[in-house]
């Protein structure tokens, strides 16, 4: 194999929120098998981030890798407009089947942003109809919902740098987020702040979209289902849309195959992404009631204002219709089951370092929030001479591996973060 050109890549490629002027060093990945990243290095590291959600089954599955070339021996791609297919039908019946009976109707997109904006447009069509102006969305603080502009407004305004694109992102109200963690015992004036802006605003609030359970990229925090039930109660009372976020907990990251029904809750709109595919392909879904869809339908556009080009894409809907199948067969259940348990075992004794100011953890999904930010560089490469792939971003360190994942991955991972937390030099101080 020809020797990667590691300055091109650092001197022209844009990767995630990262810098042309002072670019760090990507490693470069070779292959990937299970829940192992081979590095062209020959380094091989155990994978505890499942690509941010998605690669929940593990990479380079054979099911996976089946349903795409026997898609790809078919065709990659046709238009949706005025055609449809196989793999679109077979993935929409087998979503309909995991999602609350209320949810009808799916909306194909190609990123969870696009989801978002999707269902962010869904509700604002649905006043529309019904003749009412309602012009913004409630939401907490603390939350993630994509880059692109709606979804970005709908962001936590600090993270997301709001006073950037001040005068081009629309305002819309947010809560603050819940304090009371999914373990603790329910604190009622938790919901105050959410209850008193809906009181005061409700008129013009078209719906209020939150991640359900777990607040991700905007902080990793794991919240109490009362707080949620209490946002389902509130919504009906004052008559908004609730949009549920599950595009990081979809598919059973949390325990349950989505974190609504830990509070045992129905969204209006629901929004999946990152696992649908098994993190092989980009691909997202919007899907929402027989209620909205008819609502939004009947107004004055007479159908859904959204298209995109690779709308329904055959090779992305053929493998997360392969991947449901693999989440149908139950075994996630006890594989997270067994990473929860082994989260609640280990995670607590980090709590003696200095450096930790909190751990949590739900389901396959661990946190560890240290006082003082990472150094990214230094602590990058600590994990790879570690043999792991943990990717922390400001004071959170986490861990969301593959369900595969076994004791031996999880102990070595944690073994990892462990060591980095005696290392002072690997934060900010
Ligand atoms: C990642 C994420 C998104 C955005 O998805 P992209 O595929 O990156 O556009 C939206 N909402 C939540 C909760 C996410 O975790």
């Amino acid at each position: 194999m020809n020797k990667l050109d590691l300055d091109f890549d650092r001197n022209h490629i844009w990767h995630p929120y990262t810098s042309t002027i002072s670019p760090l060093n990507c490693y470069p990945v070779s292959h990937a098998v299970g829940n192992q990243i081979h590095l062209e290095s020959g380094e091989v590291l155990i994978d505890g981030m499942s690509s941010w959600w998605a690669a929940i089954h593990g990479y380079n599955h054979p099911r996976l890798n089946s349903a795409v070339t026997e898609q790809l021996s078919r065709m990659s791609h046709v238009m949706f407009g005025g055609l449809t297919h196989q793999p679109a039908i077979g993935l929409c019946q087998k979503l309909l089947q995991m999602v609350p009976p209320s949810l009808q109707h799916v909306f194909l997109a190609d990123s969870g942003s696009v989801a978002v904006e999707v269902a962010l447009k869904m509700a604002l069509q649905y006043w529309h109809s019904r003749g009412e102006s309602r012009p913004r969305f409630l939401t907490l603080r603390h939350g993630y919902h994509g880059d692109t502009f709606a979804a970005m407004s709908v962001t936590d305004p600090d993270n997301s740098m709001h006073r950037l694109y001040r005068g081009f992102l629309p305002e819309h109200l947010f809560a603050e987020s819940p304090q009371t963690g999914f373990y603790e015992p329910w604190h009622p004036q938790d919901i105050d702040d959410f209850q008193s802006q809906l009181e005061q605003h409700h008129h013009t609030i078209a719906a209020v979209i939150l991640e359900p359970i777990v607040q991700g990229a905007g902080g990793m925090r794991i919240y109490h289902p009362r707080y949620l039930q209490e946002v389902r109660k509130l919504c009906d009372q004052f008559n908004v849309l609730l949009i549920a976020d599950e595009i990081a907990t979809g598919f059973g990251r949390t325990g349950k195959l989505f974190a609504c029904e830990h509070a045992q809750i129905e969204p209006d709109i629901l929004c999946v992404g990152k696992a649908l595919t098994g993190g092989y392909m980009t691909l997202s879904a919007t899907l929402t009631t027989r209620h909205v869809a008819q609502t939004v339908c009947s107004g004055e556009a007479q159908c859904f204002m959204h298209g995109p080009t690779f709308m329904g894409n055959p090779l992305a809907c053929a493998v997360a219709e392969a991947s449901l199948s693999l989440i149908e067969t139950g075994d996630w259940q006890t594989q997270v089951q067994q990473i929860e348990h082994f989260f609640a075992t280990h995670l607590p004794a980090l709590q003696q370092y200095g450096m930790v100011k909190d751990v949590r953890w739900l389901g396959a999904i661990g946190v560890i929030e240290t006082h003082q930010p990472v150094r990214m560089a230094e602590i990058q490469a600590h994990f790879v001479r570690q043999g792991v792939w943990i990717r922390p971003f400001g004071r959170l360190i986490y861990l969301m591996p593959p369900y595969l994942s076994t004791d031996d991955d999880l102990a070595q991972l944690i073994q990892a973060i462990e060591r980095a937390l005696q290392q002072p030099a690997l934060f900010f101080q």
